[in-house]
């Protein structure tokens, strides 16, 4: 499996004009699992986002689509930008074949193809990549340019310093997941829940917040699920992330995310979705 990186690719870089936020979800079965209690949460979330007037990108797991064929088609309906995550989370990552089934099963469902795509754990390979190009995708939104960890991150670490997103072989557009951008550590849902509020905010101003901001969360960073106990998918250092992020705390975190949409709006932010923004930014980026 090879990490797409940037030798793969001739890149353009771009940047937004005004501070833009958008939420994003990544819709899966719980921690990756076999449960999906949280899943079913969806709605509670949709809400809390139509009473603050907040657009979501969700990226579904074809899993999902496929278990919950009613709330998608109502989430879609209802005016949620729906686009693909993988296949599969319980296998390592998506292959050509699998990322086409999940197309499939998108399009039967929703009557539409889909614009973009997701990786699982911002995996994006060489393969997938090719995949999205072959299967006419317009955007990607894998790549999370972190200092450490996931996937290709500190490949593209350095490519995303002063640039906001990329366009690939003239083609696919990335728009990078956030990340503090002075000290290159994830701007995401699951790391603002271990951090909590006033650390939280302290690393907002320290590390700085990215004029483009694609948040990422997943269903399981907002609500609390049994199966973070019970959950066979869980590596044992990461369950004990997990259960830090839930001690002490309620059993959602929707307050959090309520605070944060005010607060980036105080600071000037305009929450949009990334199918919105790519249709905004084609027009201008020659
Ligand atoms: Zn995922």
């Amino acid at each position: 499996m090879t990490l797409l990186n940037k030798g793969h690719v001739s890149i353009e870089r771009f940047h937004v004009d005004n501070r833009t936020a958008i939420l994003s979800l990544d819709l899966e079965a719980d921690y990756g699992g076999d449960d999906f209690e949280a899943v079913s949460q969806l709605p509670v979330l949709l809400k809390l986002l139509e009473s603050e007037n907040v657009p979501i990108t969700i990226f579904a797991e074809a899993r999902v689509l496929k278990r919950f064929p009613e709330m998608i088609r109502h989430a879609k309906n209802q005016g949620v930008d729906l686009q693909l995550h993988c296949f599969d989370h319980r296998q390592t990552g998506d292959t050509s074949q699998s990322l086409r089934k999940s197309i499939q099963i998108y399009q039967d469902l929703v009557g539409a193809r889909p614009n973009g795509y997701r990786a699982d754990t911002f995996r994006l390979t060489k393969q997938i990549y090719k995949t999205l190009i072959d299967e006419n995708f317009l955007w990607d939104s894998s790549i999370l340019p972190a200092a450490f960890g996931f996937g290709a991150s500190r490949e593209w670490c350095k490519e995303s310093s002063g640039n906001d997103y990329f366009r690939f072989d003239k083609k696919l557009y990335e728009f990078p997941v956030a990340i503090h951008p002075n000290i290159k550590i994830p701007f995401t849902h699951s790391y603002q829940a271990i951090l909590r509020k006033y650390p939280a905010y302290l690393l907002q101003i320290l590390g700085g917040l990215p004029k483009l901001l694609v948040y990422d969360m997943h269903m399981s960073d907002l609500v609390w699920t049994k199966s973070i106990n019970t959950s066979q998918s869980i590596p044992d250092s990461a369950r004990a992330l997990y259960k830090l992020s839930w001690f002490m705390r309620g059993k959602n975190t929707f307050s959090e995310l309520a605070s944060l949409i005010k607060n980036l709006r105080n600071r000037g932010y305009i929450f949009t979705t990334l199918d919105e923004l790519y249709h905004k930014v084609k027009i201008n980026d020659k």
